[in-house]
């Protein structure tokens, strides 16, 4: 089961921790980083199957992050959902319009989270790129 590797950029310590530790007990691997430019620098060396970016970040937010990712080459295939407390349907359009794949909400509900991680990875034929 699982075993892909998801990258965590989240600067909320709590909410970091828990992602990672849902993840990590169904067997996914993970990378975490608590602001953009380092996740940047994460996903270029280890080309994740999957990234969750936080919205608001320190410095350099997760809309630029995103469109940094999708620029370059090594990174811009690599699924990239939102990782965000927005639940408002303007929200919701904001995000899509950014670019993202798809928004994972938070605070994160275990089994909700874990089905939107499996979908989210399934995306890709052959699971791990
Ligand atoms: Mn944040």
């Amino acid at each position: 089961m699982a075993g892909e590797l998801i990258l965590i950029v989240e600067d909320d310590e709590l909410n970091l921790k828990l992602a990672r530790d849902t993840l990590q007990v169904k067997g996914y691997r993970t990378l975490e980083a608590n602001a953009a430019r380092r996740g940047i620098e994460l996903a270029r060396q280890h080309q994740p199957d999957l990234i969750l970016m936080d919205i608001q970040l320190p410095g350099m937010d997760g809309v630029t992050a995103l469109k940094q990712l999708k620029a370059d080459p090594f990174t811009a295939a690599i699924t990239v959902a939102a990782f965000t407390a927005s639940v408002m349907r303007d929200d919701c359009d904001r995000i899509t319009h950014a670019g993202f794949d798809a928004y994972v909400t938070k605070p994160i509900v275990v089994r909700e989270f874990l089905e939107t991680i499996r979908g989210l990875c399934d995306l890709k034929p052959g699971g791990a790129a």
